[in-house]
C-alpha cells in the first residue's frame, strides 16, 4: 500500500459491509518555503499529505502554505540549528496536528569559498545549518514517528558530499556528514519501522544556485540541463512512500556524478 493515507478500517455492524476511511498523513518539510523543499512541499499536498511547513521567516512559509492544494496547512517559524526553536516547534506541531508521517529536512546553506578564506563563524553557521539542524529535527520527530505506520524521514544532502567540489571544502563536508547521519539512524530506528534516506542533488534551479551560469555549468551534466525542484521532489516522494527502502542515498544530478 502506497503511504499516501493511513487507511482506518471499521466494521459497519448493521449492514456487514466495511468502511474505509482516509486520514491524511502530517508531514514536516523543514526548509519547506521554498526551492527545493517548497516543491516538496507542493507535492506532498497534492498527494493528500497535511503538510507543516518549516522555515526561519514566517511570512514565507505562510505564503507558501495558502499556496499548497488543500487548507489545512500550518506555517511554523523555525531556525533548526537552534534546539530550543526545534524543540518548541515540535512539540507545538505534534500538539496541535498530531502524530508525525514524513520529515524532510531541506533546510540548507551554503558559504562557498575557498577554505583559507573562509571565516570560523561561516563554517560554524554551515555546520550547525545543515548537519546539526537535521539531527535537531530528526530527534525531536522520532519522538512520534516511532509510534506512526510507515513513519519515513528523506534528508536533504548534495552530489558534492559524494565527490566533492573546489570551493565547497565545508559545505561538501557537511553533506558527507549527512550521508553517514542518515544511513546510521537508519540503523537506528530501522526495527520500529521507520525509513531514513538520503537524497543527493546535483545543479538544481534554486536561490541558491541563482549565482551560478548554467551555461558553465550544463557542459558537465549528462543530461545537459540543470534540475528543477520538482525532479527532486518526486524523488523524495518516492522514498517517503516506499516500504522497504532504507539507509539509502538516492542522486537526482542528471547524471552530473557520473562526469566528476
Ligand atoms: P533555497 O535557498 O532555495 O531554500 C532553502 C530553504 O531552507 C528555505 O526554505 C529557507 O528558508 C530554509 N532555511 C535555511 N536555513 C534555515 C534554518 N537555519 N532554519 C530553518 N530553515 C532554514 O535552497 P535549495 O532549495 O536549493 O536547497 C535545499 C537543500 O538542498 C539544501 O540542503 C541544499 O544544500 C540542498 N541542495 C541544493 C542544491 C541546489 O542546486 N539548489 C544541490 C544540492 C543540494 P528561510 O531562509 O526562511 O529560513
Amino acid at each position: 500500500v502506497a503511504h499516501d493515507f493511513n487507511q482506518i478500517t471499521f466494521l459497519n455492524v448493521v449492514n456487514k459491509s466495511k468502511v474505509v476511511m482516509a486520514v491524511s498523513r502530517l508531514a514536516v518539510v523543514c526548509g519547506g518555503s521554498r526551492g527545493i523543499g517548497g516543491a516538496v512541499s507542493r507535492l506532498l499536498a497534492q498527494k493528500g499529505c497535511r503538510v507543516a511547513v518549516v522555515s526561519r521567516n514566517e511570512d514565507t512559509a505562510r505564503d507558501t502554505v495558502a499556496s499548497l492544494h488543500g487548507d489545512d496547512h500550518v506555517a511554523f517559524s523555525c531556525d533548526v540549528s537552534r534546539e530550543d526553536e526545534v524543540q518548541k516547534t515540535f512539540t507545538c506541531i505534534q500538539k496541535t496536528c498530531g502524530n508525525i508521517s514524513y520529515l524532510v529536512n531541506a533546510a540548507g546553506i551554503n558559504r562557498d569559498a575557498l577554505l583559507f578564506r573562509t571565516k570560523r563563524e561561516d563554517m560554524l553557521e554551515l555546520l550547525h545549518t545543515n548537519v546539526l539542524g537535521t539531527m535537531l529535527t530528526c530527534r525531536a520527530a522520532l519522538r512520534t514517528m516511532l509510534h506512526t505506520e510507515g513513519a519515513a524521514i528523506v534528508n536533504i544532502g548534495s552530489v558534492v558530499g559524494l565527490k566533492g567540489n573546489v570551493g565547497q571544502s565545508v559545505y561538501s563536508a557537511s553533506k558527507s556528514a549527512l550521508e553517514g547521519f542518515t544511513r546510521s539512524l537508519a540503523k537506528e530506528v530501522s526495527s520500529r519501522g521507520v525509513s531514513v534516506n538520503l537524497v543527493a542533488p546535483g545543479f538544481i534551479h534554486t536561490a541558491m544556485t541563482a549565482s551560478l551560469r548554467e551555461e558553465d555549468g550544463v557542459g558537465s551534466v549528462p543530461l545537459r540541463r540543470f534540475g528543477e525542484p520538482e525532479d527532486v521532489a518526486s524523488a523524495v516522494l518516492f522514498l517517503l512512500e516506499s516500504s522497504y527502502v532504507t539507509g539509502q542515498v538516492l542522486v537526482v544530478d542528471g547524471g552530473l556524478q557520473l562526469a566528476m
